[in-house]
């Protein structure tokens, strides 16, 4: 199967090397020399400020992003959260659940955040932001955002989930407070492990802050990732994973460099559907993703179709979109040949009367 959805995603044979091994102990030095290395490649990678950390968390995505709104946010602020589909809803869910003094700013699901939908807003303390709108496929305006929350002095928390690698993340010229994304998304390997950068802003809060959990607790993995551990069991083979991931990045020219190939990618899959009957939803499309509502076929069609007689998968929407939208991801280990028998079986499906 070729695999073009967002995530989990195609790996590179690095990675599946480190895969298909048994998983080692991991109480030891070697162990964390891994781990050091990690977090040193993170960080740089996001540019992140000086003193800054990353920890790895052994959860989903989501658990990165609950894991920022216990730790980092609490009772005393007041949050902003972009919600423009998915993901700012997920926000929206955890400020609810933890019982934060919130509000949403809603964006219409494929439009641009507008400077205007910041207006009197302020005096707020906190920002949630969805970098890039996985759902939609929208790349929200940081430097929009990052102007406002740097003005008006609010600490910025970005899920960079589905941005990270895929577009340029600069940490300090943001001044983001932390940035998170997940194993299973451009960074390529198993879901399993989420990241998190934290500039010293968010460092002091999080000493500051009781603690809300244990689990999820960053006061737990940062302590602990100073000697180059995790509280608990790791998910080991894909911390091992990422560091052949970081390492194959870097032999490969750097960052800019794998960002450069997604998006050529991604640019050679939109322009291959240009005579197809599609409309990309996405007001401000993402190098990741690219959202497509289909004019003459229902979307759900077209992803059984893919899948069981071509052997490609792409992503279906869910909820009311299921059958109106689907999303293509250009990330993760996709060479020029498996994108164009993507664009040949779309074609195919046109002169077969499907689309
Ligand atoms: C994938 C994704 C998540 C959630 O990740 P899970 O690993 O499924 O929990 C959150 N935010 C964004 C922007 C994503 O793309």
């Amino acid at each position: 199967m070729l695999n073009f959805t967002v995530g989990p995603v195609m790996s590179g044979e690095d990675v599946l090397e480190v895969a298909g091994h048994s998983t080692p102990y991991f109480r030891t030095p070697e162990f964390s020399d891994i781990m050091f290395e990690n977090e040193k490649m993170m960080l740089e990678y996001l540019n992140a400020p000086e003193n800054s950390r990353c920890v790895f968390l052994t959860t989903s995505g989501t658990g990165a992003m609950e894991s920022c709104v216990m730790n980092i946010l609490n009772k005393n602020d007041k949050v902003i959260v972009i919600n423009g589909g998915s993901f700012g809803h997920r926000f929206v869910e955890l400020c609810e659940l933890h019982k934060l003094d919130y509000t949403e700013i809603k964006c219409e699901f494929g439009h641009q955040l507008k400077a205007e939908q910041l207006q009197g807003l302020e005096n707020y303390t906190a920002l949630l932001v969805n970098m890039h709108e996985t759902s939609s496929g929208v790349l929200y305006n940081m430097p929009l955002i990052s102007e406002f929350c740097k003005k008006n002095h609010i600490l910025l928390i970005v899920d960079a989930i589905s941005a990270f690698i895929a577009e340029e993340i600069d940490m300090e010229e943001l001044g983001a407070a932390a940035v998170l994304t997940g194993s299973q998304k451009a960074l390529a390997v198993q879901p399993g492990i989420a990241v998190i950068a934290l500039a010293p802003e968010a460092l002091d809060r999080i000493a500051a802050n009781e603690e809300q959990c244990m689990y999820l607790s960053l006061k737990l993995a940062l302590d602990n990732g100073r000697r180059g551990q995790t509280p608990f069991t790791p998910a080991v083979t894909i911390l091992l994973q990422i560091n052949a991931r970081l390492h194959a990045i870097e032999e490969a020219g750097g960052i800019a460099e794998e960002r450069r190939k997604i998006a050529g990618i991604a640019a050679e899959f939109r322009e291959g559907i240009r005579d197809l009957p599609f409309e990309n939803i996405s007001e401000s499309c993402s190098n990741a993703v690219t959202a497509l509502h289909p004019l003459t076929t229902g979307a759900k069609e077209i992803v059984r179709i893919l899948k069981d007689e071509y052997q490609i998968w792409v992503c279906p929407n869910g909820g009311e979109l299921a059958d109106k939208v689907f999303r293509v991801g250009h990330i993760g280990h996709i060479t020029k040949e498996d994108n164009q028998k993507l664009l040949d079986a779309l074609h195919d499906m046109q002169n077969r009367g499907i689309l």
